[in-house]
């Protein structure tokens, strides 16, 4: 396999979705560092994918611990010197069941939620800005969901309108509000900034009741991620095709 010569850094990599976009990544020829807080299972990921093949790097990396964000840009920069890729993958759902309404949703789970779905990408992304600056394009991808999207939980239409999960969707829309934001100020710079609905797919996260797979999943986030420098920047994707916010 040919190397694109590319550094990309996946959140949440140790399974589900950003597993998957590690190993299509990686697949390109693109080196992978694998985001993980869990050394175990971070590390048992990246040796299942250098066993395919690929050049995959374990990275310790919990986006709510500054202390980890720190150390994962070290490293970054004493390694490569810069990171072409960025996806903001990491992520998990409140504290609470699928069925409990905004009226009784706690804060505390809202500001857990939020913790790593909304600060923990900005934390990380503000980190490692620098290093993705030097690289001749860079891209960041932020995981977002269909449940982020004010317009599609309006629609009593929409197939997953009765998703109404005030902590996870919230955090959502402000991830999405992040993405447009950034991607202004990127534009300039050349640095695309995206946002990635991968759909329902089958994951721990919902106890494996989605109805698309992983690689399904991971098909839009890597699509943003090596994005052409004709590409689009500050959008919201879904199967490759734009979705309102
Ligand atoms: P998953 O299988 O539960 O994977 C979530 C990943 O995030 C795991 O690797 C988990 O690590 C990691 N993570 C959680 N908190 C973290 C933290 N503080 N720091 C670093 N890593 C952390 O879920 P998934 O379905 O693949 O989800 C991936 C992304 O897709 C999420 O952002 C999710 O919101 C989004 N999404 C999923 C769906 C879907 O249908 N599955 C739909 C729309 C959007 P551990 O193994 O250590 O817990």
């Amino acid at each position: 396999m040919s190397s694109t010569g590319k550094v990309a850094l996946i959140t949440g990599a140790n399974k589900g979705i950003g597993f998957e976009i590690a190993r299509a990544l990686g697949r390109q020829g693109t080196t992978v560092l694998v985001g993980a807080r869990d050394e175990g299972r971070g590390a048992g990921a990246a040796e299942k994918l250098r066993a395919e093949g690929l050049d995959a790097r374990f990275v310790r990396l919990d986006v709510t611990d500054p202390g980890t964000i720190e150390g994962a840009r070290r490293r970054i920069e004493e390694e490569f010197g810069r990171l072409d890729i960025l996806v903001n993958n990491a992520g998990i759902s409140g504290l609470h069941g699928w069925d409990v309404p905004p009226s009784r949703v706690s804060l505390e789970s809202v500001r857990h939620v939020f913790e790593t779905n909304f600060f923990g990408p900005i934390a990380l992304t503000q980190a490692l800005l620098p290093l993705v600056r030097k690289s001749g394009g860079g891209r960041i991808v932020n995981v977002s969901s269909g449940l982020g999207s004010l317009t599609l939980l309006s629609d009593p239409g929409y197939e997953f309108y009765g998703a109404n999960l005030l902590d996870y969707n919230t955090s959502k829309t402000a991830l999405n509000a992040f993405t447009v934001s950034l991607a202004k100020e990127l534009k300039e710079a050349g640095i695309k900034v995206n946002a990635a609905d991968p759909d329902y797919v089958a994951t721990d996260l919902n106890a494996h009741s989605g109805t698309h797979t992983t690689a399904e999943g991971a098909d839009t986030p890597v699509w943003l991620a090596t994005l052409a420098d004709d590409g689009p920047t500050g959008g919201y994707f879904n199967g490759r095709r734009p979705i309102p916010w």
